[in-house]
């Protein structure tokens, strides 16, 4: 296992972990019942993506 040779500074440490922070998820719309989404997924709420329904039940239906 490897052993750190050297103690890491709190400085170096701080420089480190300051890209550790969580972003923020890029919700968009939902398109058929504009619920907020994840982009390039299916609906939670409705499972619609790109005009389609994939399975789940239809809350608000178009087709
Ligand atoms: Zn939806």
């Amino acid at each position: 296992m490897a052993v750190p040779r050297n103690r890491s500074s709190r400085n170096r440490k701080g420089n480190r972990r300051s890209h550790h922070h969580i972003l923020a998820k890029p919700l968009t719309a939902c398109a058929n019942c504009k619920n907020s989404i994840l982009p390039f997924h299916i609906c939670a709420s409705c499972g619609h993506y790109k005009g389609r329904n994939y399975g789940k039940t239809e809350a608000t239906a178009s087709s």
